[in-house]
């Protein structure tokens, strides 16, 4: 049976293309994805020294409504293992890097200022 890729209608044998979308039919629809894809690049903001550090700095982007993926820095070795390294990155979105860098530039700030107090 043809299928419209774009609406997922079923369409006899015979149809060529979908008469809602003008799409030419498939025999096979492509597979789902199976997680929701972010179609925009996360880039690296912070590196912190600890777990700490990190869920500190992870709280004050999302205050914010910045989305944050936390990353362990992975190296893949030749024989393509992964090894982990303690190490916690956190990446944003390549749009809001610059607001990223400055949140957590004015967070530590903050934190210094009020550790001296
Ligand atoms: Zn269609």
């Amino acid at each position: 049976m043809p299928f419209c890729p774009v609406c997922k209608s079923e369409y006899v044998e015979g149809i060529q293309r979908c008469s809602d979308c003008d799409a030419a039919l498939v025999d096979v629809l492509p597979d789902e994805p199976e997680e929701h894809t972010i179609d925009e690049e996360f880039v690296p903001v912070l590196t912190a020294k600890d777990n700490e550090e990190a869920q500190v700095a992870r709280e004050v982007l999302v205050d914010l409504g910045i989305p944050v993926i936390m990353q362990a820095d992975a190296a893949q070795t030749a024989a393509g293992n992964l090894l982990m390294v303690e190490q916690n990155t956190l990446t944003v979105p390549a749009s809001m890097l610059d607001d990223a860098k400055r949140v957590i530039e004015e967070s530590r700030k903050a934190g210094e200022e009020s550790a001296e107090a």
